[in-house]
């Protein structure tokens, strides 16, 4: 057992015992203290749909689910494809201060696949963008990606593309299977997404540039990857909390909380993820945070808008699927989750290690507590989480940001420390 001290805001020492010299004592026994979560992949709806989620919401429920830095995606309205926008939403960020927002920037205008956005000016912006996304919209012209690929090699960024054949997924909205042939629902089929990645990865080879899947969820797209990484390409994955553990079959209660982008797969597809995850074939964990205002989708199946929450039930929703069945070790969990992110991104004073002189930004979780999701109770504006009503296990308790507190005791601390 070793105790941590933090000092202006930076890890002093760890060891075992340490004198208490008139320092706050934070009592951890029986926890695992590890650098702050980073996720990749968050949509923080500001700036133009502050009713489904702000800066300020999101940041909350960043903080309580572990998380030290969130990276914003560009969908927003306006759409994040300029200097302007990125420096808004690094500037809330920093204001509200309870994680760092790093802006996402799209890769095109206005996110239309057309013309590429304003890369180099958002990159050389205060908001430093070294990472670009049309997320939720897939760059379908492969000319574009490839030139994409190219601008962004300049400064050695990364472009992930959301995996999605327009004509194969046009009219889906679920799974293409067994369960959509039940329901009579319209699917997309794996290749939708496999094209794609295939696509994506031999441009990644023919440019050198940086590629980084997002939300892989097929079995294909793992053995995909694992060739590209065999190969020498330079591409990172992630798998989101929701891939790694809820199947198509639970599309069968029509509740558009289970509609999501790309869809919730297969039991034989978790188990390749959970697999390729575990083996560091996919890099990292990240939730693909989608908060929805309740009109919006509460709708039938079929319209309503693809997108689940994730950031307060992450940690927990992988304790429970995969530390406790011991497909993951705890430290391969902080790896994932924290460290692996971190270094994607290049994120500096994030992802660890704890130890002297690094920065004091930390969670600190019980690997045992179990709590049931409430959705009146999460901090999040939206409460679209599929896994309402679920028993996890595994819950923060503390998480610290350069040293301060942003949760304390499960209870967000803003403005205090
Ligand atoms: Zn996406």
């Amino acid at each position: 057992m070793l105790d941590v001290r933090i000092e202006k805001g930076l890890v002093a020492e760890v060891r075992s015992s340490l004198p208490e010299n008139g320092a706050t004592v934070v009592d951890c026994t029986g926890l695992v203290v590890a650098p702050a979560l980073v996720d990749l992949h968050t949509h923080l709806r500001e700036p133009g749909r502050e009713d489904a989620e702000t800066i300020e919401s999101g940041s909350r429920a960043g903080a309580l689910g572990g998380y030290g830095a969130l990276c914003a995606m560009a969908n927003t309205t306006p759409v994040a494809d300029s200097a302007a926008v990125v420096e808004q939403v690094f500037n809330i960020g920093r204001a509200v201060g309870l994680v760092d927002v790093f802006p996402v920037g799209a890769i095109t205008v206005d996110l239309e696949g057309e013309k590429l956005a304003e890369i180099g000016e958002m990159h050389a912006s205060k908001a430093q963008v070294n990472f670009f996304s049309d997320d939720g919209k897939c760059v379908q012209d492969s000319g574009l990606m490839r030139r994409a690929l190219e601008y962004a090699k300049a400064f050695d960024a990364i472009i992930a593309n959301h995996a999605e054949d327009r004509g194969l997924a046009e009219g889906g909205s679920m799974n293409e299977g067994e369960v959509s042939g039940i329901l009579g629902i319209p699917g997309v089929p794996d290749e939708a997404e496999e094209l794609i990645i295939a696509r994506d990865l031999a441009l990644t080879k023919l440019t050198g540039s940086r590629l980084h899947v997002p939300h892989v969820s097929t079995a294909g797209s793992v053995e995909l990857i694992r060739v590209a990484k065999r190969a020498g390409v330079r591409v990172t994955a992630e798998v989101t909390p929701h891939h790694l553990s809820l199947t198509d079959t639970l599309v069968a209660s029509f509740d558009p909380v289970f509609k999501v982008a790309p869809p919730l797969r297969t039991r034989a597809d978790i188990e390749v993820l959970s697999a390729g995850l575990a083996d560091g074939t996919i890099d990292c964990v990240a939730t693909d945070h989608a908060p929805h205002a309740q009109e919006d989708k509460e709708k039938e199946f079929d319209k309503a808008p693809p997108g689940m929450l994730g950031l307060e039930t992450a940690l927990a929703v992988l304790i429970t699927e995969l530390v406790v069945p011991g497909r993951l070790t705890v430290s391969e969990l902080v790896d994932r989750m924290s460290t692996a992110p971190a270094r994607i991104r290049g994120l500096d004073g994030h992802g660890g290690p704890v130890a002297a002189g690094a920065p004091g930004t930390l969670v600190v979780f019980d690997l045992e507590a179990r709590w049931v999701v409430e959705p009146a109770r999460l901090a999040s504006l939206s409460d679209n989480t599929p896994f309402a009503g679920r028993e996890l296990q595994g819950k923060v308790v503390h998480t610290m940001l350069r040293g301060k507190f942003t949760v304390r005791d499960g209870e967000v601390v803003h403005g205090q420390g």
